[in-house]
């Protein structure tokens, strides 16, 4: 049997589980999802010791997704990132990746229609998410304009991205007005019936992903659909980062439908979402 896992801290409430099961349900195959809560003192010796026990792959969340980095091989991804959520054990050593920056380009092109290459893109947030989906889009060709709260951490992270610019929130709705694709990458909305963009600067030449999962229907995607926008909820994005993990460690397409259906499942059991 192959194991796979998550590590943080807390994990209890992970949508990971359910999600990956279902693959290797669906596919047939021997291995079993479990997750890990070590003590950050004690990260090291953990990835070490997953190492020893053969453990397969783990995804690394909160609080840990920055610290792994300096004990695992990164790829570039991750590296531009600065922060590892997937860890490989398949090689002769064990390598880092972040799978969220091809988990919002793939919710976007496959659940959006979305074309990235030459897109002008916007994304609100400069956090983790931000950084990750702003990677991910000028990796797939957009023009990425970065608005954040806090303007400095936009133009810092602008400084890191090919061709991205930085900006204040209050530039929103001239920078969408010719935008095709809108990332909402801050913590607005997260069980509150708040949006970061004001619904007026909405339109329907937009895809609109909101990476916030609870509630799924967010202000901010009932505001875009009703200007005619196509939307793309933040489950999306976490099936399509599982999904390019579960594609990483394995060597197989993942089946998307089932872990879509598992993940959906379990968020409307925990959150009635
Ligand atoms: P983070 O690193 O803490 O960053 C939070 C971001 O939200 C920052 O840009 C922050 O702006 C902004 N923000 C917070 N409160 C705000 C407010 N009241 N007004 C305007 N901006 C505000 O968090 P994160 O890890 O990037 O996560 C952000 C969201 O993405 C969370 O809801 C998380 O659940 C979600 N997420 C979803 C997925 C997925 O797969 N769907 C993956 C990762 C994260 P400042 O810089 O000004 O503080």
């Amino acid at each position: 049997m192959q194991v796979f896992g998550l590590v943080g801290n807390p994990v209890g409430h992970s949508l990971s589980p359910p999600m990956h099961e279902a693959a290797y349900e669906a596919l047939d195959i021997d291995a079993r999802y479990v997750t890990f809560e070590p003590e950050r003192e004690a990260l090291a010796t953990a990835i070490d010791g997953a190492r020893a026990l053969g453990v397969r792959g783990l995804n690394v969340t909160i609080p840990y997704k920055e610290a792994v980095r300096d004990l695992v091989t990164v790829d570039d991804v991750a590296a531009r990132i600065g922060a590892v959520n997937t860890v490989d054990f398949g090689g002769d050593e064990p390598t880092g990746h972040n799978t969220d920056a091809a988990g919002a380009r793939r919710a976007l092109e496959a659940q959006g229609g979305a074309a990235l290459d030459g897109a002008d893109a916007v994304v609100v947030g400069a956090g983790g998410a931000g950084r990750a989906v702003a990677h991910g889009l000028a990796d797939a060709g957009a023009r990425v304009a970065i608005a954040n709260r806090t303007v400095e951490r936009a133009t810092a992270l602008a400084g890191d991205v090919a061709g991205a610019s930085g900006h204040e929130l209050d530039e929103l709705d001239a920078l969408l007005a010719d935008a095709d694709v809108l990332v909402n990458a801050t913590s607005v909305g997260m069980e509150a019936d708040e949006s970061p963009v004001p619904a007026d600067a909405l339109h329907a030449g937009l895809v609109v992903l909101d990476a916030v999962y609870v509630p799924l229907s967010t202000r901010l995607l009932s505001d875009a659909e009703a200007a005619g926008a196509t939307t793309v909820d933040g489950a999306w994005m976490l099936l399509y980062q599982g999904a390019e993990a579960f594609e990483l460690w394995t060597g197989r397409d993942a089946p998307v439908d089932a872990m879509n259906s598992a993940l959906r499942n379990r968020l409307e059991d925990r959150y009635r979402v």
